[in-house]
């Protein structure tokens, strides 16, 4: 004997009445039921939930459903899907498995049919359970826009086309088309890999020197370059499911990213695209990439000037050890924005001295303070006078409506009023420039020599002395532009402490 259980879920919304949506389900059961068995389920072995819980306590239907396959011989359940039974709840999934796989109960679905006392089938169902809504809502997504066939069939369903193709509509289905310019470009990148068998981070920059632009950057970076040499769309083939996105719960958020997947679960089929480098060319290119991630050894912080020492151009500067010699800081796009490196030695006594010069400044401004604090009321006096000088204005517009004033007394006193607006606006501004927000410099003073105390202390450890001076410092801006871009000269380079607030 065979029972059919219907439900209306979350899923469905949209789809219709609970009642629209059981008689579709039903009769797609029922459908299956008689090509299968033979014959159609009886009226007294289906089982309609109306209510829409989502737990089993919350179902009274399930729960006639549960007690029924434990009491009479049951062979099978017929749902449209798995997650009809449960979702998500893990006590009642558990509850689910134990009443099916103890009673041996089949839990027929359309496209597959679960016996809960094989282990396998167990592990599947119990997945399809966990999956949960979002991995519904895709698997909907994917089946109702066909993107999967759609991919299979070779065309381009991603929003933005790789570099060196456009993307185009050809007999309604998307696909890509050669940019000109831009396969130059792609071309230009597998020969110098290949040819000169320089690395990415080399070939970014000659491209910049060229003067060739990424689509929507200023210049190429090395992983821009890597990630052409690795896309397989250039040899005429579409990659599926490359970089989806994952949700991670994280600390009490959902954070979504889209890390790049591993080799094996993600799909290459063949475009209906013309290629732009040819495969032998392609393959060459891929054993000579290195495909090994980098491992971190230890998570130790090295660099004490970590998130805060920043190029002009405003990248964080790296800290390279340099095995014998002293280790140094580079902007990684070095190339690109010109700055030079320094040894992290100089950078350290530079930014000792700034902060040295800093404090100076605080304490000069905190002197000035006592001093200059009358600023601070002249602007809150001069804002008070601009007030009245525009209830002023006011008065006169009604004195001119009522006929008291002429028109030529109105522009005459008006033009006065005017006049000294303008001056007070002038006055408001300097008076503005001149007062001191009210800052507590003292506590500013002693965090600052604080951090010179640490970074001063040859036994301090770098993760210490990022944590102090990441307390007090938003950031040290670094420029070391020499004259000529290509040799080195001995240009010293410049820092900019700013504080935070
Ligand atoms: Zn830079």
């Amino acid at each position: 004997m065979y029972i059919i259980y219907l439900r209306k879920s979350r899923l469905d919304s949209g789809a219709g009445t609970v009642s629209e949506v059981l008689e579709r389900h039903e009769k797609i059961l029922q459908e299956y039921a008689k090509s299968n068995f033979g014959c159609e389920i009886q009226e007294n072995c289906i089982y309609r939930e109306i209510v829409s819980g989502e737990t089993i306590k919350d179902r009274p239907v399930i729960q006639a459903v549960l007690n029924r396959i434990q009491e009479e011989d049951v062979d099978g359940v017929l749902v449209v899907d798995p997650q009809r039974l449960s979702r998500g709840d893990l006590s009642d999934c558990g509850t689910i498995i134990r009443a099916f796989r103890y009673t041996s109960t089949l839990i027929i679905t359309p496209t597959k049919t679960y016996d809960l006392s094989e282990k396998f089938d167990r592990k599947f169902f119990e997945s399809e359970l966990m999956r949960g809504n979002d991995y519904l809502e895709y698997v909907k997504e994917i089946m109702l826009r066909g993107r999967l066939a759609s991919v299979s069939e070779g065309n381009f369903i991603g929003s933005v086309p790789p570099y060196g193709y456009d993307k185009v509509m050809v007999d309604k289905k998307p696909t890509l088309v050669i940019n000109s310019a831009e396969a130059d470009v792609v071309r230009l990148i597998f020969v110098l890999s290949i040819k000169e068998s320089i690395g990415a981070g080399a070939i970014a920059s000659r491209l910049n020197s060229l003067g060739f632009l990424p689509r929507k950057k200023d210049f190429w970076t090395a992983s821009s370059i890597t990630e052409i040499l690795r896309n397989p769309v250039y040899i005429g083939k579409i990659r599926w499911n490359w970089r989806k996105t994952v949700k991670k719960y994280e600390n009490g958020e959902i954070i979504t990213s889209r890390p790049k997947s591993d080799s094996g679960t993600w799909t290459v089929t063949q475009g209906k695209h013309q290629p732009i480098i040819s495969e032998e060319t392609f393959n060459k290119v891929q054993s000579g990439i290195k495909n090994h991630p980098r491992i971190h050894k230890s998570k130790k912080l090295v660099n004490p000037f970590a998130g805060v020492l920043r190029c002009e151009c405003g990248t964080a500067m790296s800290y390279q050890p340099q095995g014998k010699s002293e280790p140094r800081l580079h902007c990684p796009h070095q190339q690109h924005c010109g700055n030079k490196s320094a040894t992290y030695k100089e950078v350290e006594d530079a930014v000792i001295q700034s902060i040295g010069t800093v404090i100076a400044e605080l304490k000069a401004k905190s002197m000035k303070t006592k001093k200059d604090f009358s600023f601070n009321d002249a602007v809150k006096k001069i804002e008070s006078e601009l007030k009245t000088v525009e209830s002023q204005q006011d008065k006169l517009y009604d004195l001119l409506e009522q006929g008291i004033y002429t028109n030529e007394i109105f522009m005459q006193r008006n033009g006065k009023l005017k006049a000294k607006q303008q001056q007070l606006e002038k006055s408001l501004k300097n008076a503005k420039a001149l007062s001191v927000p009210e800052i507590d410099y003292e506590e500013k003073i002693l965090a600052l020599h604080e951090v010179l105390d640490i970074l001063k202390n040859p036994d301090a450890d770098a993760g210490t002395k990022n944590t102090l001076l990441k307390k007090s410092v938003k950031e040290i801006r670094y420029t070391r532009h020499t004259e000529n871009h290509t040799k080195w000269d001995n240009t010293p380079f410049t820092l900019e402490v700013f504080l935070k607030l």
